[in-house]
């Protein structure tokens, strides 16, 4: 298929056939799990300023094999159905992977934020919502949204006021949205759940030396790897810092909209994001040189590539010019199906989005259990395991004649706060997932990338979900 007639939506099926293809499950099965269950679309009038703008809006609900269904939304003048069925389906299979037990969904509203002040871009929140609500296309027990490109806690604390003040006292209403402000029922960790992800999910396949080998690098590790990030928002800065402070790794050129910098010695994510907030732009940050084209991002010589901006990024037209070893998807949809023939073709490894990029959803997931469960986690047990964890340490100093350092004493008698817990959900999470992705691709001779062993992980559960659930009998 060319990349003119194929859609993020059709690569999407393309990629999906590829692996249900070698699968041996029945053909209305793998039809029903393939195809989106319900589509929304729909246009609603916001009085900015003087006049009324229609705004054109969607939310697809992908699969209603698990309830409720969930999928962050987007804010981007480029939404269309085609992209979010895309996203919604990513939804599923992505949910399926990390045994996140929901259905897929997406939502977006077709308007650039860049574009509206703070109370314009609350209109259009509320109003939305006030449409999903009526549709029944929201509830802790039907859909959960979260942030996508576009949109932040701010917009999912507007969703939450809204839906309250339209089911007013509702016990688990605070569970209809995730990724919302730590003080309106969110929860620690989850702003960086993503970006964390994709370290702790890069970190993992990396461990592996017999792969690496296989790869083309010297050493197992991303300690030392080179990165090349394309987009500075929440999923893209995050993996930067992260794997920069937790695994040594080096970013040496960023990408966003206003162009590309490059500096071999490494970038320091944490301060760019700052010089881009205060300055509007990441060109002239200290110690980078400018690369002529924007896109240019695509041929730099580097271990891993990370597109974490928008779907179709790589595509017929440039997977020519990739260098990366690796390409690691931190965005949905980042490489169209024709480039990922070519780049195969050459040997490039593409981490799949629906593994890769699985922390938010996984983080969402814990939120949403707080929020039904109505208490913080550690809050029952921190205090208890300090007091353990106190006792063992005295009891072990008293018969050894040693005493331990006051930061070691800290250290060792520290009970888990929340923050802690998310983390280490999250590590375990993308290990378990990756493992089960490996397994498939290092035993299935046919299977020759990760994505095709992802998409056959998460085809299997969805599969046993119907096969349980009775449907297909
Ligand atoms: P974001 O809006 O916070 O950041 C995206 C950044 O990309 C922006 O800074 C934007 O200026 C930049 N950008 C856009 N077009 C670009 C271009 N052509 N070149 C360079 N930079 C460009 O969005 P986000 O939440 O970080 O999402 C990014 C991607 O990650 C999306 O594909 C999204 O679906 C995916 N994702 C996000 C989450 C999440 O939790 N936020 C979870 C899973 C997947």
């Amino acid at each position: 298929m060319s990349d003119k007639q194929a859609s993020f939506y059709q690569s999407v099926e393309s990629n999906f056939d590829k692996a249900a293809a070698l699968t041996d499950h029945p053909k209305g099965l793998l039809e029903q799990i393939k195809v989106c269950n319900a589509i929304y679309q729909m246009n609603f009038p916001v009085k900015i300023g003087n006049s009324y703008q229609v705004i054109e809006a969607y939310r697809v609900q992908h699969s209603h094999h698990r309830l409720p269904t969930k999928g962050g939304i987007r804010f981007s003048s480029m939404v269309n159905q085609d992209e979010v069925m895309a996203l919604a389906s990513l939804m599923t299979f992505k949910c399926a992977i990390v045994d996140v037990p929901f259905g897929g969904a997406k939502g977006g509203v077709k308007v650039s934020p860049r574009k509206y002040n703070a109370e314009q871009l609350e209109k259009i929140t509320r109003r939305y919502t006030v449409e999903l609500v009526r549709k029944n296309f929201i509830g802790p027990g039907v859909d959960v949204p979260a942030p996508d490109y576009g949109t932040g806690s701010r917009e999912m604390a507007w969703i939450l006021d809204t839906y309250q003040q339209m089911n007013n006292g509702e016990l688990d209403s605070a569970a209809c949205v995730t990724g919302k402000p730590v003080n309106q029922n969110g929860i620690r960790g989850r702003t960086e759940a993503t970006g964390r992800g994709v370290f702790y999910g890069l970190r993992e396949m990396l461990r592996y030396e017999e792969d690496c080998k296989e790869w083309g690098f010297k050493e197992a590790g991303i300690k030392g790897k080179t990165m090349v990030i394309q987009g500075l928002g929440n999923v893209g800065s995050f993996t930067g810092s992260i794997s920069i402070q937790e695994g040594g790794a080096k970013v040496i050129a960023v990408s966003e909209i206003e162009g590309t910098i490059v500096d071999e010695n490494g970038i320091n994510i944490e301060k760019l994001v700052k010089y881009r907030k205060s300055k509007g732009s990441i060109i002239g940050f200290p110690g980078t040189k400018t690369l002529p084209k924007r896109d240019d991002w695509v041929g730099i010589d580097c271990d891993i590539l990370v597109p974490a901006a928008l779907e179709s990024q790589i595509h017929k037209g440039n997977a020519k010019k990739v260098k990366a070893k690796i390409i690691a998807e931190a965005a949905n949809g980042p490489v169209t199906s024709a480039a990922e023939e070519i780049l195969l073709k050459k040997g490039v490894v593409i981490v799949p989005d629906m593994f890769l990029n699985a922390g938010g959803v996984t983080v969402s997931y814990f939120e949403w259990l707080k929020n039904l469960s109505h208490v913080r986690y550690g809050r029952i047990q921190k205090r208890f395991d300090q007091n353990v964890y106190t006792n063992l340490v005295d009891l072990i100093q008293k018969t050894t004649g040693k005493t331990v350092s006051k930061k070691e004493r800290q250290f060792l008698t520290r009970g888990a706060d929340e923050v802690d817990l998310v983390r280490s959900g999250l590590e375990e999470t993308m290990i378990n997932s990756y493992k089960q992705i490996r397994e498939v691709y290092k035993r299935r001779k046919k299977v020759t990338d990760l994505r095709t062993a992802a998409f056959i992980v998460a085809i299997n559960k969805v599969s046993s979900d119907y096969l349980t659930l009775g449907v297909f009998p």
